[in-house]
C-alpha cells in the first residue's frame, strides 16, 4: 500500500465503496430494502439507543445511501454526511437542528429561487426568520447579527448570475458572531469549490445537479466539517442537552466532531422524513464518478459559450465570473481556479420579450427549470423561477426582465454556439 493520500478523481470513483462482502459485487448495489434483521434483542435495543451503528429501517439509514454519504463527506473534506430526497430536505433538516421558533438566520440574497421561497414562506410559517444581507457588501452580515441569530447561509457559485462568494470573509463574520456558516455548494460541487477549506462548517447540496450530473434524480445532502463548537454558548441545546428520546444522551459530547451529522439523521431525518430512495443514491453515485470529467467541460464550454455572447450584438452584458473583466474574477481566480462553474447569465437589448423569445427559438438547450444536467438549459427567470418577486427584489437578486441564464452542457461547444447564433439571430 502506497502512503500516499488518494486524489480527487480517485475518491469520485472509490470513496467508501468495497466490493460487496457477500456477492463480491463490484458496483454498489442498490439496497432495495425497507429494513434490516437485528442479531438478537440486544443488539436492536443498541440500535435504538444509539450506542452501536447500523442498519435498522432506511428512513433512517442504508447501506447504498451510506456510500454515497462518506463519498461526498470525502470529497468535500467533511467529518461525516447525510444523504436526503431533494436538496430542499437537506435546507430543512439543517436549519431544524439549529432554529428554535423566533430565531433568526442570516441568508445572501443571492440565493436559488426556490431556496427564497422556502426561507420566506415556509420557513416562516415554522416561526423561522431570515434575514437577507448582500453577498457583495460584507458588512450588511454583521449588521443582520443579532443575539437571535442562529446561522448564516450562502451559496459559494451564487444562482442565477453565478457570481463567486467571499467564503473567507462571510466565514470570519459567522465565527465572530458565535454562528456555523452555511454554504450551499451545488453550482460549484467540490470539484471546484471545497467551502470547507474556506471557513464553512457546514455544506449543502441539491445532489440532483451537478453531482449526480445527468438530470434524472432528485437527492440531497449535508455535509458536517466537525469543526463548530455546538455546546459554546447554550445556543444549540439539540446538540448540547441531554435528549429525552434517546435515554437523555447529549449529541455533542458523545459524537464530538460528527454530532451535527448525527443529530441531522436522529432527529432531523428520523422525525421529519424526506429519506432519499437507495436507487436514487445508486445513480448519483454512479454520476459522481465522472464528476471531475464533466465538471470541468461544463466549465469549458461556459467559458467559451461566454465569450461568444459577449461580442453578439444582441446581448447587452455578461455575467460570467471566468470572463477577465468580470466584477467576480479575482474572486473566482481565488476560490475556483479551475473553471467558473457552467450556470451564469446575460442580458438581452431587447428586455423581456426578447428573453421570453429566445427560449422558445432554442433547439439544443432545452427550456426548464433546472441546472447541471449533461445537457444544455436555458430559462427567463423573470417569467419562470424568479416571478413571484417583485421588480426591485428581481434586479436585486440578479434576475431582471433581461435577463436569461444558461446551464451549459457538456456538449461540443460549436453546436452549442451555432443555436445560441440562430436562436439571436432569429
Ligand atoms: C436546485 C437547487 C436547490 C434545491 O434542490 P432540490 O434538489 O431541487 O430540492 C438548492 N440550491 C441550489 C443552488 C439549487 O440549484
Amino acid at each position: 500500500m502506497s502512503d500516499r493520500l488518494p486524489g480527487f478523481a480517485t475518491l469520485a470513483v472509490h470513496a467508501g465503496a468495497q466490493p460487496d462482502p457477500t456477492t463480491g459485487a463490484r458496483a454498489t448495489p442498490i439496497y432495495q430494502t425497507t429494513s434490516f434483521v437485528f442479531n438478537d434483542a440486544d443488539h436492536a435495543a443498541s440500535l435504538f439507543g444509539l450506542q452501536a451503528f447500523g442498519n435498522i429501517y432506511t428512513r433512517i439509514g442504508n447501506p447504498t445511501n451510506a456510500v454515497l454519504e462518506e463519498r461526498v463527506a470525502a470529497l468535500e473534506g467533511g467529518t461525516a454526511a447525510l444523504a436526503v430526497a431533494s436538496g430542499h430536505a437537506a435546507q430543512v433538516v439543517v436549519l431544524q437542528q439549529l432554529m428554535q421558533p423566533g430565531d433568526e438566520f442570516i441568508a445572501a440574497r443571492k440565493l436559488y429561487g426556490g431556496s427564497i421561497n422556502q426561507f420566506t414562506h415556509a420557513f416562516k410559517s415554522f416561526g423561522w426568520n431570515v434575514v437577507w444581507a448582500d453577498p457583495d457588501d460584507i458588512a450588511s452580515f454583521e449588521r443582520a447579527v443579532t443575539p437571535r441569530t442562529k446561522a448564516i447561509f450562502i451559496e459559494s457559485i451564487a444562482n442565477p448570475a453565478g457570481s463567486i462568494t467571499d467564503i473567507e470573509a462571510i466565514s470570519t463574520v459567522a465565527r465572530k458572531a458565535g454562528v456555523p456558516l452555511i454554504v450551499d455548494n451545488t453550482l460549484a460541487s467540490p470539484y471546484l469549490i471545497r467551502p470547507i477549506d474556506h471557513g464553512a462548517d457546514i455544506v449543502v447540496h441539491s445532489l440532483t445537479k451537478f453531482l449526480g450530473g445527468h438530470g434524472n434524480s432528485l437527492g440531497g445532502i449535508i455535509v458536517d466539517a466537525g469543526t463548530f463548537d455546538w455546546s459554546a454558548g447554550g445556543k444549540y441545546p439539540m446538540l448540547s442537552e441531554p435528549r429525552p428520546e434517546y435515554h437523555g444522551i447529549r449529541l455533542q459530547e458523545t459524537f464530538g466532531n460528527f454530532a451535527f451529522a448525527i443529530a441531522c439523521r436522529v432527529l432531523g431525518l428520523r422525525d421529519l422524513g424526506p429519506a432519499l430512495s437507495p436507487f436514487n443514491a445508486f445513480m448519483i453515485l454512479t454520476g459522481i464518478e465522472t464528476l471531475p470529467l464533466r465538471m470541468q467541460k461544463h466549465c469549458d464550454n461556459a467559458k467559451a459559450v461566454a465569450e461568444f455572447l459577449a461580442t453578439h450584438p444582441a446581448v447587452s452584458a455578461v455575467n460570467y465570473a471566468g470572463l477577465p473583466g468580470d466584477r467576480y474574477n479575482a474572486l473566482q481566480r481565488k476560490y475556483a481556479p479551475k473553471g467558473a462553474g457552467a450556470v451564469f447569465t446575460f442580458s438581452l437589448k431587447g428586455g423581456y420579450d426578447a428573453g421570453v423569445s429566445l427560449v422558445s427559438k432554442l433547439q439544443l438547450f432545452s427550456h426548464l427549470a433546472n441546472v447541471g444536467d449533461t445537457r444544455s438549459l436555458v430559462i427567463h427567470p423573470a417569467s419562470t423561477t424568479h416571478s413571484q418577486l417583485d421588480d426591485a427584489a428581481k434586479i436585486k437578486s440578479g434576475a431582471g426582465p433581461d435577463v436569461v441564464r444558461l446551464s451549459v452542457g457538456i456538449e461540443d461547444k460549436e453546436d452549442l454556439i451555432a443555436d445560441l447564433d440562430q436562436a439571436l439571430r432569429a
